[in-house]
């Protein structure tokens, strides 16, 4: 929305709440001079938005916040206004007049702390955001507004305990499942202990994870990454099968991990049984490109390009193509001798697979090449995936 637009839209809802305003006034029965005064002071205002003076209409209307308790409505939502507008200085001064009110109930000065906490935020004054939200739920005022915010806060501070505290409140206050980003946050932890070392505490982390979601892909993952670091294979693969158990789309990031457990156990026939019981049911190319790679080493490359062959008819994939390309590069160079088109082919296919991303956020569609377990964009956990397609997987 452009700047110029934003101010038509706020000064016509402005107008708007001024003439519902005007008739609650004129129902209370108020004096006549009270009424002439009031209306004279926010058409001034109105007047200022409208001519795009910013700064004088908010000094009227800081007086009117101070002085008025009547116009609270119509300030409140203005002071709203101004920070979706980015105007976060002028929403915390209009917020901050309102409840500077001589004798302002309860009901108006929560409300108003509530808009001051999220204006605060905006402008990334986090600790001063905390200890009004901190307030809120103290006193049981808009608990789940407050609440949901703090979660929000303690998520970009990265204070995990803290998060995982706010969010079971907020699941208890609202019924709302947080059943996924408090597994995440025990996740989080448990990477900051493994990063220090302390394996111990990563691991009671991690039980408490899934123990908050069995269905935590993550957690399932890191304790798969544990036990092959111990060469516990057979305790891998069970995670990494859990993982799959949970949630398949997410094969693609931890298949080759799971084929060198069997590999390092000797148990490659198992493996092969399982790629193929996963290729019967799973749409993606991976497990066939895990299976290819096996071929290659235990049955020889024809075997290998007979495999891919077959089962790229049935699923058309750049990815399975450059395995193919791959499996076949001494008779393929063969061919770009004598074929130039050949290597235009080969490098179109490259790039095509270098520059896409691979996986995508299936709640806002942004696109990562990397995994991000919170959506840089939408910050859902768990959301972002491998796309899946003929140039992914
Ligand atoms: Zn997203």
């Amino acid at each position: 929305m452009t700047s110029q637009f934003m101010w038509i839209t706020l000064a016509m809802l402005v107008g708007v709440l001024m003439g519902l305003y005007l008739a609650v006034l004129m129902r209370a029965g108020k004096t006549k001079r009270t009424f002439q005064q009031l209306n004279h002071r926010y058409f001034k205002g109105l007047n200022y938005l409208l001519n795009d003076e910013s700064d004088k209409a908010i000094d009227v209307f800081i007086q009117l916040a101070e002085t008025s308790q009547e116009t609270f409505e119509p300030q409140l939502a203005l002071g709203n206004l101004y920070r979706r507008k980015g105007e976060v200085d002028r929403a915390i001064k209009l917020h901050q007049a309102l409840i500077a009110q001589a004798e302002l109930p309860e009901r108006y000065r929560t409300r108003a702390l509530l808009a001051i906490g999220k204006d605060y935020m905006s402008a990334g004054l986090l600790d001063r955001a905390e200890v009004l939200f901190s307030e809120l739920v103290e006193i049981e005022a808009h608990t789940p507004e407050a609440l949901q915010s703090l979660v929000e806060i303690y998520q970009q501070e990265q204070d995990w305990l803290q998060a995982i505290k706010s969010a079971s409140r907020f699941q208890s206050a609202t019924n709302r499942n947080m059943q996924t980003p408090i597994g995440h946050y025990y996740c989080e932890l448990a990477d900051l202990s493994l990063h220090q070392g302390d394996n111990e505490q990563a691991e009671k982390y991690l039980a408490s994870a899934l123990r908050v979601d069995d269905k935590s892909v993550r957690a399932h993952l890191i304790c798969a990454k544990l036990n092959q670091s111990d060469q516990q294979w057979q305790a891998a693969i069970e995670e990494y099968q859990s993982a799959k158990a949970a949630d398949s789309s997410f094969i693609p990031l931890f298949i080759n991990e799971l084929a060198d457990c069997y590999l390092a156990l000797g148990q490659g026939e198992q493996l092969e049984r399982e790629m193929l019981q996963w290729i019967e049911t799973y749409n993606g190319v991976s497990p066939v490109l895990t299976l290819a790679s096996y071929y290659a080493k235990e049955k020889g490359d024809v075997y290998a390009t007979e495999f891919l062959t077959e089962q790229l008819n049935n699923r058309a994939s750049f990815k399975g193509l450059n395995a193919l390309i791959e499996l076949n590069e001494v008779e393929l160079n063969q061919l770009s001798n004598d074929f130039a088109y050949f290597n235009v082919i080969k490098n179109l296919i490259d790039k095509l697979l270098k520059n896409k991303p691979k996986l995508r956020c299936r709640k806002c569609g942004f696109g990562a090449k990397s995994l991000h377990w919170q959506c840089p964009s939408c910050k859902n956990w768990g959301v972002v995936k491998p796309i899946y397609g003929l140039e992914s997987e």
